[in-house]
């Protein structure tokens, strides 16, 4: 399944290369395949990141799963870039200030006005490279996976168009860099931890997510095709509280 999926993938992504100047003579580079699908992502120097505490690990070696999340925030209809730099101070602020953590917790942001954020330190340089950061999103899993914090709560209603759009574009991203079946990878909070994170509305969506990303970016619009049912998992206690993600000190 994974070396299927990663030639579709080369194939599409072939002619993506061959558009900015790529010769397509034998197999396309890994490394060159990425920056073709690589989303406008902002770093921590754009949303005004402060200093870590402390560098974070990097492990010589790809993650196995995506984790997604919801923020347990508000579904905010602000949707500018300012909007979501602030969004990353706040979650920063509280990751540091009401966890105690090193930095923030996971490696990718998005907004709902669709804005993709660096998160923890040394991210962006690592999924480059094809490594791991280390974050702080999923207890007992952070080892081995990435997460993405997805604005908003999404226990009824689901994400815009904007924050979906993103979602698919950064999870076919992640899967070309690391290769990765997005079939196999793509998880929600709740597969690992008792939570009911990403929300009961966005987690029904996994499987559209999976099937979007694989089919390569067609079709990007949200199609809520079964009635979603409460799953009676722990919900937000307060804001930013998605259910257990790290240990302290992390
Ligand atoms: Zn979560």
């Amino acid at each position: 399944m994974t070396s299927d999926f990663r030639l579709t993938r080369r194939s599409l992504l072939g002619g993506a290369a061959a558009a900015v100047g790529g010769a397509l003579l034998g197999p396309v580079p890994v490394a060159s395949a990425a920056t073709a699908a690589a989303p406008r992502l902002y770093t921590r120097a754009e949303w005004r990141a402060r200093a870590p505490k402390a560098a974070a690990t990097v492990l010589n070696r790809a993650p196995d799963h995506i984790v997604v999340h919801h923020t347990a925030s508000a579904n905010a209809t602000d949707y500018s870039l300012e909007h979501a730099f602030d969004l990353s101070r706040s979650i920063q602020n509280f990751h540091m200030d009401g966890n105690g953590w090193d930095d923030t917790g996971q490696q990718l942001t998005i907004s709902r006005g669709g804005h993709l954020m660096e998160g923890r330190n040394r991210s962006l340089d690592a999924i480059d490279a094809g490594n791991h950061v280390m974050g702080a999103h999923t207890l007992s899993h952070n080892e081995h996976t990435i997460g993405i914090e997805n604005e908003g709560t999404y226990m009824t209603e689901g994400p815009t168009d904007a924050l979906w759009d993103g979602l698919v574009a950064t999870c076919a991203w992640l899967c070309d860099v690391y290769g990765l079946d997005p079939h196999a990878a793509i998880v929600g909070h709740r597969d690992y931890n008792s939570t009911a994170c990403p929300g009961d509305t966005l987690y029904a969506l996994l499987p559209q997510l999976r099937d979007q990303v694989a089919a390569g970016l067609s079709d990007p619009r949200i199609k809520i095709r079964a009635r979603i049912e409460a799953s009676g998992l722990p919900e937000p206690r307060h804001r930013f509280d998605h259910g257990p993600t790290g240990r302290p000190a992390r």
